[in-house]
C-alpha cells in the first residue's frame, strides 16, 4: 500500500510546484486566468486526488487499503490546510485584485469568495491577532473532537424484567443482551431506544430510560460547549463580526445572523397552534388509555401516544406497502423519471474494472447524443463499506481552458453509495417506503453534480452554500408521494402490480402525522443553537435549551436532563448552523410548487430545474438560482402547507 502513501505525497509536492509558479507572476503581468483561476484549478487538482483516497477509504473492499487511505487522508488533511495559510498565495491574489479590473457573473463571484475566505481565515489582520485567531480554530477544533467523543463513548442502559416489555415485538425482545440476573438490557442505541419508547407500555421504565438518555455526554460536556460558545464569539470579534451566526452565515445563503433570527420566529408562531392541537390529541388519548382524567403528557409520554395514534388513526402496514417496492423496479421506475424530467439518457457501461463487481457504470447524455457525464451505483452492502447512504463526487466538472485558448468542459463523475439489501433470485429486495425517499434523495444530488454546467470547480455541481445544499434532493423526495410518480416507481413483486391509489391516499395522511411536534422540535434545537450564538454568555446552557423547549413544545424535559451535552451537531460543523435542517426545507417545497397540479412529469418545468438549480451550481448567488426557477420571491408559505398549515 505504500503506492497510496507515495499518491499522497505526490499530491502535496504537485500543489506546491504549481503554487510557486502562480506565486513567482510579476504583479504587473497578473490576470485572472493566471491567478484567480489557476488558483481555483491548483486547489481542485488536488482536492480530487484527495476525493478519490478518501473514496476508497469508505468503499474499497480490500481491509489493507481501508487502512492506508486513513492514513493518507489524515496526513492530506494536515497538510492542504498548511497550504491554504500560505501568504504568498494570499499576496498574488491581492495583487490581481488590486488591478482592480471589472468583473462580471462566476469571475466575480470566484474572486470574491476566494478574497472572502482569506479574510475569513483571519489574513488581513495584523499578524498577532492572527494568530490568535489561527490558536482560537485550534483550540476549537480539539474542543470539538472531545465533546463528540464524550457523546459517542457514552453508554448507558436500563435492566428490565420480561413483563416490563410489554406491548414490543417478540422480535425485538430475541434481540436485547441480558444480565446474569436474567433482565433484559435496553441501552441508549437506537434500534433499543426508539422502539422502546414508542411502545413499551410500563410508564416508570420509559421515564428511566428517557432521563439516561437526556444525560448523554455529561456535566463535562456542558463545561466543554461553553468553552466552546466562549471562544465562537471571541474568534468572530476578532475577525470583526458581531456575532458567531454572522460569522457563520456570511459565506451561506442567509448571509446574516439576522435573517436567521427572522426566519426561525416566523415559522416558531405558525407552527404554534399546529403543536398545540397535535399536544391535545394525544392527551386525549392518554386520557382515555389510562381512564385517568386528568393525565397531562410528560416528556417519556410522546413518542408513546404518537405512535399510538398513529396506528389508531392509518392502521398502516408497512410490509404490504413494501411488497410494491422491489428494489429493480424502483431503480427502473426512478431513471424514468429523471430521465424525462430532466431530458438526458443513461446508458449503463459494461466492461469495465471497478473497485466492486456490484458497482453499476453509466454514462449520461443528453437526447442530442451529446457526452455529459457519468456516475456509478455502489448499492448494496458489504464488510467495511461506508454504511450510510451518500452521493460522493469525484470529479468536479469544469472547463478546462489555458490561457488564450477556448477549452474543453471536463466531464463531472460521481457515485452513490447506500447499502440496500441486493436483489437476488428468490429475493427481490422489498424497498420501505422510506428507503425509496432515500434513493430519490440521494440520486437527486449525484444527478445536481453530473449536470453542472459551471466553468470553475469551486462552483460546480453540488458545492453550493452549505444552507441550500440539500434543497435539491429535498424537493425530488416528493416524487414518492404523488400518484404519477408511484405509478413509474411501483411494481408488485408477485402481482406486477402498480400501487392501488387508496394505499397511497394512506401513505400521503400518514405523512402528516404528528409533524407539527417534529417541525417545532427541530425549531427548538435551531432557536437554542441561534441564541447561544448571539446573545452574550448569561444563563447555563442547560436552562437556556429547557426554556427554549418549555415555550416551543409545550411539554418539560426531564428534571435531571443535561440536555445540550448530547447535542452532537453542537461541538462544530452545525454551530449557527443548525437553521439550515429547515431553511432548505422551506426553498424545498417553495421550489416544488412549480411541478405541482399535474406536472410532476412535466419535460418543461424539468427542464427549467435543470438550467436553473442544477447546472449552475453556485455560480450565481443561491437565492438568485431559486428567483430564476420560480419567477418571482421565494416564499415561507408552500412549506407552511407542506405541514398542514394555511392553503
Ligand atoms: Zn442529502
Amino acid at each position: 500500500m505504500a503506492d497510496i502513501a507515495a499518491m499522497a505525497t505526490k499530491i502535496i509536492a504537485t500543489e506546491k510546484t504549481q503554487l510557486s509558479a502562480l506565486k513567482q507572476i510579476p504583479a504587473a503581468q497578473r490576470t485572472f486566468q493566471n491567478t484567480v483561476a489557476a488558483l481555483d484549478l491548483i486547489q481542485n487538482e488536488a482536492q480530487t486526488a484527495f476525493l478519490k483516497i478518501d473514496f476508497l477509504m469508505n468503499v474499497s473492499p480490500l481491509p489493507e487499503v481501508r487502512e492506508a487511505t486513513k492514513e493518507a487522508v489524515d496526513v492530506l488533511n494536515r497538510e492542504l490546510i498548511e497550504l491554504s495559510y500560505d501568504e504568498g498565495v494570499y499576496r498574488a491574489v491581492k495583487e490581481y485584485a488590486a488591478l482592480g479590473e471589472v468583473l462580471q457573473g462566476p469571475e466575480k463571484k470566484l474572486l470574491e469568495t476566494t478574497m472572502r475566505a482569506y479574510r475569513r481565515m483571519g489574513f488581513d489582520l495584523l499578524s498577532e491577532v492572527r494568530t490568535e485567531v489561527k490558536e482560537n480554530a485550534k483550540k476549537r477544533a480539539e474542543l470539538g473532537t472531545e465533546f463528540g467523543k464524550n457523546i459517542n463513548d457514552w453508554k448507558d442502559h436500563i435492566a428490565v424484567t420480561r413483563d416490563e416489555l410489554a406491548g414490543l415485538p417478540d422480535s425485538y425482545i430475541a434481540g436485547l443482551c441480558r444480565d446474569d440476573k436474567g433482565k433484559y438490557l435496553v441501552t441508549l442505541e437506537y434500534p433499543d431506544f426508539v422502539p422502546f419508547m414508542e411502545s413499551a407500555q410500563n410508564a416508570s421504565k420509559r421515564q428511566e430510560l428517557a432521563d439516561k438518555n437526556s444525560r448523554k455526554g455529561g456535566e463535562e460536556n456542558l463545561t466543554i460547549l461553553a468553552e466552546l460558545v466562549k471562544l465562537r464569539a471571541e474568534n468572530a470579534k476578532l475577525l470583526g463580526y458581531k456575532d458567531h451566526a454572522d460569522y457563520k452565515t456570511e459565506d451561506r445563503m442567509a448571509k446574516r445572523g439576522q435573517a436567521v433570527g427572522e426566519f426561525l420566529s416566523g415559522l416558531r408562531d405558525g407552527a404554534r397552534p399546529l403543536v398545540a392541537k397535535e399536544l391535545l390529541d394525544i392527551t386525549a388519548l392518554k386520557r382515555e388509555d389510562t381512564g385517568d382524567k386528568e393525565a397531562e403528557i410528560h416528556y417519556y409520554d410522546v413518542a408513546y401516544y404518537s405512535r399510538m395514534l398513529k396506528e389508531k388513526r392509518y392502521d398502516m402496514d408497512e410490509q404490504k406497502i413494501k411488497e410494491y417496492f422491489p428494489l429493480a423496479a424502483v431503480k427502473n421506475g426512478m431513471f424514468e423519471i429523471y430521465q424525462t424530467l430532466l431530458g438526458v439518457t443513461f446508458t449503463r457501461l459494461e466492461g469495465y474494472k471497478l473497485w466492486h463487481e456490484d458497482v453499476e457504470l453509466y454514462e449520461v447524455r443528453n437526447t442530442d447524443g451529446a457526452l455529459v457525464s457519468y456516475f456509478m451505483l455502489d448499492l448494496y452492502p458489504r464488510e467495511g463499506k461506508y454504511s450510510h447512504a451518500a452521493a460522493f463526487n469525484l470529479v468536479n466538472g469544469h472547463l478546462h481552458k489555458t490561457e488564450g485558448g477556448e477549452g474543453a468542459y471536463v466531464p463531472p463523475v460521481a457515485c452513490m453509495v447506500a447499502n440496500f439489501p441486493k436483489p437476488i433470485e428468490g429475493n427481490p429486495s422489498l424497498m420501505s417506503h422510506y428507503n425509496v425517499e432515500v434513493f430519490l434523495h440521494e440520486f437527486g444530488h449525484v444527478m445536481h453534480h453530473v449536470l453542472t454546467q459551471a466553468a470553475y470547480p469551486s462552483q460546480s455541481g453540488f458545492a453550493t452554500a452549505w444552507d441550500f445544499v440539500e434543497a435539491p434532493s429535498q424537493m425530488l423526495e416528493n416524487w414518492a408521494w404523488e400518484h404519477e410518480s408511484l405509478k413509474l416507481l411501483t411494481k408488485h413483486h408477485e402481482t406486477g402490480e402498480v400501487i392501488p391509489a387508496d394505499m397511497v391516499e394512506k401513505l400521503r395522511k400518514a405523512r402528516l402525522h404528528m409533524i407539527g411536534h417534529d417541525t417545532m422540535r427541530q425549531l427548538s434545537f435551531a432557536i437554542f443553537d441561534f441564541k447561544i450564538h448571539t446573545e452574550p454568555f448569561g444563563t447555563p446552557l442547560k436552562e437556556v435549551l429547557r426554556n427554549t423547549l418549555i415555550d416551543l413544545m409545550g411539554v418539560a424535559p426531564s428534571p435531571v436532563s443535561l440536555q445540550p451535552a448530547g447535542f452532537g451537531h453542537m461541538g462544530g460543523g452545525y454551530d449557527a448552523g443548525y437553521y439550515g435542517y429547515l431553511w432548505l426545507r422551506v426553498y424545498a417545497a417553495d421550489m416544488y410548487t412549480r411541478f405541482r397540479d399535474g406536472k410532476v412529469l412535466d419535460p418543461e418545468v424539468g427542464k427549467a430545474y435543470r438550467q436553473w438549480i442544477l447546472e449552475k451550481g453556485s455560480s450565481m448567488e443561491e437565492i438568485d438560482l431559486v428567483r430564476g426557477f420560480l419567477g418571482r420571491e421565494p416564499n415561507n408559505k408552500a412549506f407552511l402547507e407542506s405541514i398542514g398549515l394555511g392553503g
